[in-house]
Order: C-alpha cells, then structure tokens, then sequence
C-alpha cells in the first residue's frame, strides 16, 4: 500500500477509483485504498502508519486535525486552514488542500474565468473556504459570501486579499455576479429538490459543488434562466489530479481525464 485516502466513513469514496486508474493508465506500480480511522484513533493511526506512506488524502471528518498533526504546510492550505492531501518523505509529512485547485481548473473546463470575476458563494463551510481562498488568489473581482451564520461568512472575508463582503442568505440578489457558487448540501439526498436561491442572471455561471444527484434543483432553475450550470463532478476528479500531480509530478492527460469522468459517473450512477 503506498497512496490512501483517510476518512470517517469512508465507503462512498471515490479517490481509489480515480488513482487506481491513474496509476495503470501511466503504468505505476501503486496501490491507493481507504482507511476508516475513526476521529478518537487518528493521532495513532497518523504516527504509526500513514507517516510511512507515500501520501494520502484526507476527507471528512479529519481535514482540520491532520491540519495541526503535519510537520509543514503549504502556503494555500495554512491559509484556508484545512489539509486535504499530504506528502510523506521519509515520514516527514507536508500538508496540501488541492479542493481550491479542483474548483478553478473545472471552472476553466467550461471556458469560466475567475480573473475580474465577482462571485457570491452561498455558505460558509469547508468548501466555501477552499473555493473563495482561491478566487481570492485566482484575482477575482469581488468575492460575497453570505451564510446562515453572518459570523463565519466574515470569517471567510476575513482570510481574502479581493474585494469581500459577507452577508446573510436574505441579502442574495441575482444581479450584479459572474458566478454563483452552491457551497451547501442543499440539493443532495434527503434535500433533492431544494435549493438556497431560485434566482439567477442570463449569462452567469450557476457552480455547484455537489456532484450527486448531476444536476441539482440549483442548476435546473439557472438553466432555466439562462444562467450555465457547472456540476461539482470535475472539482471532485480535479482535486483528486491535483494531489496526484504533488506525489508523482505526472499531469494526467485528455483522455485519462475523460475516462476517468465517465467512469465516475457510471459508478455513482449519474
Ligand atoms: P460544511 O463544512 O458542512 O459546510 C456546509 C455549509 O452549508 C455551512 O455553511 C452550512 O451552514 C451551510 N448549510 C447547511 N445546510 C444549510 C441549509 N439548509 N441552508 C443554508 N445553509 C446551509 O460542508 P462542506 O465540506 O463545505 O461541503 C459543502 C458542499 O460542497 C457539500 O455538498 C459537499 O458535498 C460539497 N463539496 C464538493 C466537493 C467537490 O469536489 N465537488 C468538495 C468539497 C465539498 P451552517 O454553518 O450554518 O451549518
């Protein structure tokens, strides 16, 4: 075993699928599989075993505490202070996030552009962290933020070297945004059907960072209203290439790329 992804639970991940047929694509005798580390056994866990591979991912719920448990970190993932990825040499470990990656080299995928761009992200979670830290870095125009919780919506601003304004879920306007980011689970199972805003600008990109069900109440009423809508499925396989890149230095291709999307797809039954 020299690549993992660490997780709790960790079943419906579909990293080993994504590097499994990395590796046999560039012919690299590795092998990446899951390991359910529930929270209570992750310092252990961390020092006696995965220190000793070559690398591995991190899913919820251990991206903060692999955070603090590394011996350094990148610039990006200090910032949004969450570790996806890490590199072990010699069990030296180093900590990466490749989600912000994920996000902007699917956006580019459909030809969006995040340089100038003002963006409003709906929620203040993890992934809203990622996603606007890297806008930020990306150059957007302005970056909105607007959560349940004002608070953690500021703190996200807070983190941002852009324009950055925080609000509430009632201050959302369609108006006036280049792209609108889903950063909630709203839209997932047992929430299929519902979406935090119904409103969209002809013209915007309409993102959505649940890739399951592929097309969301979120993406159905932006298309409706001549927005484009962009599905959370490239980010995930992105994010995933993105970490395979920092452990082995190989960029995959087109074709592997497009393999590995169909494949996804048909696994998750999309
Ligand atoms: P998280 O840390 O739990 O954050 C979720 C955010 O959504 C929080 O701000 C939360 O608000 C908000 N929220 C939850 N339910 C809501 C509701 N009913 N109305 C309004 N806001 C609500 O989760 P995350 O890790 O950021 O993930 C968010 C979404 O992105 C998930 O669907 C996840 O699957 C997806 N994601 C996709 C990728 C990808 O590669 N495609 C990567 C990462 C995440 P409170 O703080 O007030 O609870």
């Amino acid at each position: 075993m020299s690549y993992a992804v660490i997780g709790h639970p960790i079943g419906h991940s579909i990293s080993p699928l994504i590097h499994t047929m990395l590796y046999e694509y560039y012919g690299l005798d590795e092998k990446y599989t899951s390991i359910d580390i529930p929270p209570e056994h992750l310092r252990e866990v961390f020092e006696e075993k995965l220190s000793t591979l070559k690398g591995f991912n991190v899913t919820i719920p251990h991206k903060r505490d692999v955070f603090n448990l590394v011996d350094s970190l990148d610039g990006y993932a200090q910032r949004v202070g969450a570790v996806n990825t890490v590199k072990c040499d010699g069990r030296k470990t180093k900590g990466y996030n490749t989600d912000g990656d994920g996000f902007i080299r699917a956006l580019k995928r459909y030809s969006g552009n995040a340089v100038g761009a003002d963006v409003v992200i709906i929620g203040a979670g993890g992934a809203a962290v990622s996603v606007a830290v890297k806008l930020s870095d990306e150059g957007a125009g302005s970056v909105t933020v607007l959560a349940r919780d004002i608070k953690k919506a500021e703190n996200i601003c807070s983190k941002l070297d852009c324009k950055a304004y925080a609000g509430t879920l009632d201050d959302y306007r369609p108006h006036g945004y280049d792209i609108i980011v889903n950063a909630t689970p709203v839209g997932m199972h047992p929430n299929e059907g519902e979406s935090c805003v119904s409103l969209f600008q002809s013209g915007s990109i309409a993102y959505d960072l649940i890739y399951n069900p592929y097309t969301t109440a979120f993406l159905e009423k932006a298309q409706e209203q001549g927005a484009m809508a962009v599905n959370g499925l490239w980010m995930l396989i992105y994010q995933a290439f993105s970490a395979f890149e920092i452990w082995t230095g190989i960029s995959p291709d087109e074709e592997i790329s497009l393999k590995i999307f169909e494949k996804a797809k048909e696994v998750l039954g999309l």
